[in-house]
């Protein structure tokens, strides 16, 4: 087997860290920080501007953040000549700011052509404050169409962060059902990075240990959202299943969110996990996915679609699509659309059986 490992973005990690952006934007004359709104309201935006000299705020940043939104940022990028970008927020921010980085007139002369990516970015310091994307390590920014539904990843060596500051303490203000289904993000990413059909020896090692912390910490973060260790521990895990997808990428799971989330609004690490107890079974007799159950204490697929089964309910997760009533043809559209790039990056090649058999079970729990 050969393969290749390259991780390019210096990590800084652990409680206080937020601090360490002071030193980080030294020599350099114009930042932008990026936000989503809750962080203007909560007044850390302002906090770091006041810090900060000639510091401005851009946050006019949706979830799952839209084309024009990026379109709209860059242009603030071009006008104010900023030379560092701070995005601070969840995955949707981070996205945000790396596809805007590139100072495009509009970002869809690359996005969803398959185009190399070759203007030169505007370097971004990326502060995750949500425990689920981890896009401050990795090269892709998932962004949306609002006006075509679509939602696909552009992947360039061009979007990685120069830096990363995991500063634990910023997930504490995060609501149970944002730490829920960013924490399902978690194990998706894991799980789909270790079983992908690119996966290699350092991602599928980080994978594990990824797997580990987000199943044993995700349910007392969810409970008690100042617990600092459970805390911690799904930063660390959210970092790890990053590096650990980043290469390998995601699978089935990830294919068939783009469209949960697109026409339904269903949050994206909600999304993604909706289906991973589906896919464990479905991949569940490979050999190397069977070493990864047996790794993490399960003695088969089954047990293991259970325990993840369980921690959704526990946590506040949907489980199925009922409440959609979804018809026929949404099922139809549904299978048609989950046809996105990472379904075949899945180990077991999946059908347009296997997903209407899928949709239909869901359609009905
Ligand atoms: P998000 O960034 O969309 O944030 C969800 C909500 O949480 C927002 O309203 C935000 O304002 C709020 N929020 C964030 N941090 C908070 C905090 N500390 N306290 C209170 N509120 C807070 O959620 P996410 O799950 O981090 O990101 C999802 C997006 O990331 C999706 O678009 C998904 O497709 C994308 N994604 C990207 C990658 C990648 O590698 N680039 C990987 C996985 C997912």
């Amino acid at each position: 087997m050969n393969w290749i490992y390259k991780q390019p973005v210096e990590i800084f990690f652990g409680c206080g860290e937020i601090n360490r952006i002071f030193d980080l934007v030294k020599g350099y004359n114009a930042p932008l920080i990026v936000c989503s709104p809750y962080f203007v309201r909560s007044g850390l935006a302002e906090n770091l501007k006041a810090e900060i000299k000639n510091a401005g705020i851009f946050s006019n940043v949706s979830p799952n953040p839209d084309i024009r939104e990026v379109n709209e940022c860059s242009e603030v990028l071009r006008q104010n000549k900023n030379d560092i970008i701070i995005a601070l927020g969840g995955g949707s921010v981070i996205d945000l700011a790396k596809a805007a980085s590139l100072k495009l007139n509009d970002i869809r002369e690359v996005w969803g052509t398959g185009k190399d990516v070759t203007a030169e970015p505007v370097p971004i310091i990326a502060v995750p404050t949500t425990a689920g994307t981890g896009s401050e390590v990795t090269c892709v920014s998932v962004l949306t169409d609002r006006k075509t539904d679509r939602k696909m990843p552009l992947s360039s060596e061009k979007l990685y962060p120069k830096q990363a500051v995991v500063d634990p303490e910023l997930l504490h203000s995060l609501p149970p059902h944002i730490t829920a289904s960013s924490g399902i993000d978690v194990l998706c990413h894991a799980v789909e990075g270790f079983w992908s059909k690119n996966h290699q020896p350092v991602c599928d090692t980080l994978a594990l240990k990824a797997a580990k912390l987000i199943l044993k910490y995700l349910p007392t973060a969810y409970k008690e959202p100042d617990n600092k260790n459970a805390r911690e521990k799904t930063a660390e895990a959210s970092l790890l299943a990053g590096l650990a997808f980043n290469l390998p990428k995601t699978t089935a799971s990830h294919a068939c969110s783009f469209p949960l989330t697109s026409i339904y609004s269903i949050p994206h690490g909600e999304a993604c996990g909706l289906t991973l107890d589906y896919f464990v079974r479905i991949n569940g007799e490979g050999e190397h996915t069977k070493e990864l159950i047996k790794e993490l204490g399960y003695k088969n697929a089954n047990e293991f679609a259970d325990k993840i089964y369980r921690l959704k309910k526990e946590t506040g997760l949907r489980t199925g699509l009922a409440d959609l009533n979804l018809s026929d043809e949404a099922v139809t559209r549904l299978v048609e659309l989950s046809h996105h790039p990472n379904l075949y990056n899945n180990p077991v090649e999946i059908t347009d059986d296997i997903l209407f058999d899928m949709y239909n079970k869901l359609r009905k729990e």
